[in-house]
């Protein structure tokens, strides 16, 4: 077998095999097939798209170049749960021990942010003393102990994968459908899932803009999932506005902890019910949504999947008593208001813009090895369709340096549209696939 043949066979727009796929995955992870005709093939599939056969072959081969996370001694139905990165997204912060203290187990593999999206394992830093650092024999250990788990990578997942995207990075071929779809179901099938939930974000401040793109690829993803017998179910959710308020790493953890409290922001509570509704009725926790969804409020209004947190935050080395008294977690040294221009209605976020102005303070990196600033960060004080009057606050900063604050108040301000009347407000969801179909809630979207 020659690459030049399979990269020829797949740029005149044919399917190729298992064997080929294998191959040429098999070659690049171990070195033998160079950068260049990677970059060659990987732009024919972005050109010439990939059957849902190959797409799951891809997928196979992905997760068999590296490592896998073998849960098998945790009892029950493992779920796991992705979101296609977001502003202010620290929903597995809520989800992790609210699903957990539901009865069902959570042994969660989560990963740093990157660019105007924040990563889990930063979040949860924001703790004084939290390790994320586990390796697998305390992970599996503490899952079976107390339910739940959430820790960095320690194995090799995905190898292929890890070397492909930073490949398609530097050559025009990360907007593909099934190198998007076959990259994220490579690394949760790698990390021991039985079955999975995608939260797919669609909108201004998301990996994928329109609608139509984002059930093109929670199709694909869960068509994998099928292919490789793990039950997945996506939701279609939006990013045209941060989700919650709070934007930066300590401010995430107050606000998810809150949302534990049972109060928090409205759509953060509710796309956690949702998602963790979804994990529920996949690990058979539950018979349909409503029964899932009254479990779930029932463990928010008992204290139960807060308790779920300080064990979680305990058993991970961090200062449980954070929950009682925010006071505990890093606090920027300044608050900094970036006021309206004119008084009307927000009709419109830039959400991207404030991603990248929470990761200027120092809330995100720019690179991969920068250091971040757990306190500081951004509370959004409008967001669409409510009433600003000028020189009111539309974000107030939280600030350590001054260094690129300029830069960030100009974001801010450039991110907001204010017109003279009350404007729609985005829906929270868009639809749902699942392995029995597609559910679509159209651009007004529904409440499900
Ligand atoms: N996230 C991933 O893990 N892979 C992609 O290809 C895109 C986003």
């Amino acid at each position: 077998m020659r690459t030049v043949d399979i990269i020829a066979k797949k740029r005149n727009g044919l399917e190729l095999s298992q064997v080929e796929i294998t191959y040429l995955i098999q070659g690049y992870a171990s070195g033998e097939i160079p950068d260049y005709q990677m970059s060659a093939w990987a732009m024919a599939v972005y050109c010439r798209g990939m059957t849902a056969a190959e797409t799951a072959y891809l997928t196979k081969a992905m997760v068999e170049s590296g490592q896998t996370l073998d849960l098998s001694a945790i009892p029950g139905i493992k779920v796991d749960k992705h979101s296609t990165g977001g502003v202010g997204d620290k929903t597995t912060a809520v989800l992790a021990p609210l699903v957990a203290a539901a009865g069902v187990p959570v042994a969660k593999m989560s990963g740093r942010g990157l660019g105007h999206t924040g990563g889990t394992l930063d979040k949860l830093e924001a703790i004084p003393g939290f390790q994320v650092g586990l390796d697998m024999a305390r992970f599996i250990d503490q899952v079976k102990r107390i339910g739940v788990a959430v820790a960095g990578q320690t194995l090799d997942l995905a190898p292929a994968d890890k070397r492909l995207y930073a490949l398609r990075d530097v050559t025009a071929t990360v907007e593909s459908v099934p190198l998007i779809a076959s990259s994220v179901m490579s690394k949760k099938i790698a990390s021991g899932a039985d079955a999975i939930v995608l939260d797919v974000k669609v909108g201004e401040g998301a990996f994928v803009k329109t609608v139509d793109q984002a059930f093109e690829l929670a199709q694909t993803m869960v068509s994998i999932g099928a292919s490789l017998e793990r039950d997945t179910v996506a939701l279609i959710t939006d990013m045209n506005q941060p989700l919650g308020r709070a934007v930066g790493n300590a401010l995430e953890v107050e606000e998810a902890v809150q949302t534990l409290k049972g109060g928090g922001p409205p759509d953060l509570r509710e796309l956690c019910l949702k998602l963790g509704g979804q994990m529920l009725l996949l690990a058979g926790a539950a018979a349909s949504e409503n029964e899932a969804e009254a479990l779930l409020l029932r463990t928010l209004g008992e204290g139960s999947a807060l308790g779920k947190l300080r064990e979680l935050i305990e058993a991970q080395g961090g200062d449980p008593e954070v929950i009682a008294d925010f006071s505990r977690l890093p606090r920027a040294a300044e608050q900094v208001s970036v006021a309206a221009p004119q008084s009307g209605f927000v009709s419109a976020i830039k959400t991207e813009n404030i991603g990248r102005a929470a990761a200027l303070l120092g809330a995100g990196r720019q690179v991969k090895d920068d250091t971040i600033d757990p306190a500081v960060g951004l509370l959004v004080s409008r967001k669409i369709g409510e009433r600003v009057e000028a020189g009111e606050s539309l974000v107030i900063l939280h600030v350590n340096s001054r260094a690129h604050l300029a830069e960030a108040q100009d974001l801010v301000r450039d991110a907001f549209a204010i017109g003279g009347a009350p404007s729609r407000v985005p829906p929270m969801f868009y639809g749902r696939v699942t392995g029995k179909g597609v559910e679509r809630f159209g651009e007004q979207g529904k409440q499900i």
